[in-house]
């Protein structure tokens, strides 16, 4: 029983006030796969060039994350990106995108990984993630996130693609754009009403709010000492809320998912946020134990309990 994940697998350049680094591992699928990883087996549906380097395949496999869906395009260059970050960190400035084998990127899923019941569509053009959602015979849970390039520039593509989703992760201001309401509120009942009936909207730095019928649920950010680089902390927020679902096997007997499990997932999506932020790029899931997480669980419990 394992989640399909799809997006992009890249190089990134960062520039934070602690330091850059030119060329690191990086890509939305990257950071979702690893931080999953962690509460269950990941398959990777991604693209990358010949200059993908072995030791970068070989952090992924070694956690287990089953790349046969990784397509190495031959004499290509994987996508690259790089971004600079204000000096409170909350605000970013793309410098560069090449999307180089990105930019044909066709999704095709290999034949074991379809009969998969969980699935994760990373942030990619609209009609890419349908043709993947089509491509899965057997889903009982997906969903997945998206930016505002697509809400503004290929809106009815994204709306027909959301329909078929079980929820929704995206940040407040894309919530607002999707929704055409400033009110968060009104925003995620709006949202709800365009398919995806559980809604994770992410406030960054201050935690996320989780909406599911009537119900909403707010958790907080972690308050970390220091934050080092919150590239990707999003999608580690994205892999640790999928990845616990899955992990828990939710919707596989066709029951209504548990209110709380939501709850906790989403605890869990700080969790693996919190921790992506504290070294650069994926570095700190390099040396990150299962134990580390279960015990910011717990302090996110006694941090948060009255
Ligand atoms: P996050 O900080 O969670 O928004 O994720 C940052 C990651 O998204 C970086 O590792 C980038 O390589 C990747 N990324 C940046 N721009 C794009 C894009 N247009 N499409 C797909 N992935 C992107």
């Amino acid at each position: 029983m394992a989640l399909v994940v799809v997006g992009s697998v890249a190089y990134d350049g960062v520039e934070t006030p602690h330091g850059s680094v030119d060329r690191m591992l990086g890509g939305a699928a990257t950071y979702i796969s690893l931080a999953a990883g962690y509460f269950t087996p990941v398959k990777l549906v991604a693209v990358v060039g010949d200059d993908f380097a072995p030791e970068d395949a070989g952090l992924l496999a070694s956690r287990g994350i089953d790349l046969t869906g990784l397509e190495r395009v031959p004499g290509g260059k994987t996508f690259f990106w790089s971004g600079v970050y204000s000096a409170d960190m909350n605000d970013r400035t793309t410098l560069r995108t090449d999307l180089n084998v990105f930019a044909d990127f066709n999704p095709k899923l290999p034949e074991p990984y379809r009969s998969e019941p969980y699935l994760f569509l990373g942030n990619i053009q609209p009609a890419l993630q349908e043709s993947v959602r089509a491509q899965m015979h057997r889903v009982k849970l997906a969903g997945g996130d998206t930016m505002n390039y697509w809400i503004d520039d290929f809106r009815a593509e994204l709306l027909k693609t959301l329909k078929d989703w079980d929820f929704l992760l995206i940040n407040d201001s894309e919530a607002r754009l999707l929704s055409g309401e400033q009110n968060l509120r009104r925003a995620a009942a709006k949202i709800q009403e365009m398919g995806p009936r559980t809604l994770v909207v992410k406030r960054g730095e201050y935690g996320a709010v989780l909406f599911r019928g009537k119900s909403h649920f707010m958790a907080p950010g972690y308050l970390l000492e220091s934050v080092f680089d919150p590239t990707g902390a999003g999608d580690s927020f994205a892999g640790g809320f999928m990845g616990y679902l899955a992990g828990r096997r939710v919707a596989l007997d066709g029951a209504e998912i548990d209110f709380a499990d939501l709850r906790r997932a989403v605890i869990y999506g700080s969790v693996m946020g919190s921790f992506c932020c504290e070294q650069f790029g994926v570095d700190r899931f390099r040396t990150l134990t299962r134990e580390e997480i279960e015990a910011r669980y717990e302090e996110f419990k006694s941090c948060t309990a009255f």
